[in-house]
């Protein structure tokens, strides 16, 4: 994909996470891998004033190589996943409602449904809490991550990561499903029976299959 393309598709992705309300007080940011570092969304500019000249092209130490604007201030930990995870690709991170609200109870998702398989194992994680911004929430969130595609941060929000944009848009939103459904069971008084770790590595292997013909 040309630098023009993957520039829309990042603010595409950075729009539809806003607008399905994943993203309140201007909060999330998207990123893809761009010739050898990324492109990222800037700090703090409202998505649907967001446009493909205001992504910060950073190298992989955090470095400006081109952009008017502030990268997000969460540039520390999509650097970290990228360096850590050469299976990542794009980066999607969210305050998306119900699975921010598990986040503050430190609560992580565990095998209650199959989908969960879809984040790359037999439960989502919390990382440790740190603040925004940090160094300290960067390497929480890559150790969680271990394993995964997707992790709760504790008090704050979601990071999914993909082999491309679209996929780690669509972990996010099943993040944010799967939460909500965990979140109803536990309101409910219901005791979740959760999938035990061979059934997981069933329908792993199933979704390694799925979509494809023969
Ligand atoms: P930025 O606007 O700096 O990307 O910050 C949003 C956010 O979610 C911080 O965690
Ligand atoms: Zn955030």
């Amino acid at each position: 994909m040309n630098e023009q393309a993957l520039r829309h598709e990042i603010v595409e992705i950075a729009q539809a996470i806003d607008r399905a309300g994943f993203c309140p007080s201007k909060s999330g940011n998207v990123s893809a891998r761009f010739e050898g570092g990324l492109l990222i969304t800037p700090s703090g500019l409202p998505y649907a004033k967001t446009k493909a000249e205001d992504l910060i092209h950073l190298s992989l130490d955090g470095t400006v190589k081109s952009g008017e604007r502030k990268p997000s201030s969460e540039w520390p930990f999509h650097v970290e996943i990228y360096k850590a995870r050469p299976d990542a690709q794009a980066i999607v991170h969210t305050h998306s409602p119900r699975a921010t609200a598990l986040s503050c109870a430190r609560r992580g998702i565990p095998a209650f449904h199959y989908m969960i398989a879809l984040c790359g194992g037999a439960d989502v994680r919390c990382a440790d809490y740190a603040t925004f911004g940090s160094p300290e929430l960067a390497a929480n969130a890559v150790r969680a991550l271990e394993g995964r595609k997707a992790v709760l941060l504790a008090n704050h929000g979601v990071i999914a990561l993909g082999a491309t944009l679209t996929g780690a848009h669509t972990i996010v939103a099943e993040v944010e499903n799967l939460a909500g459904r965990y979140l109803d069971l536990l309101a409910s008084g219901l005791e979740p029976v959760i999938l035990d770790a061979a059934e997981m590595e069933r329908v792993s292997a199933r979704f390694a299959g799925y979509g494809k013909v023969g």
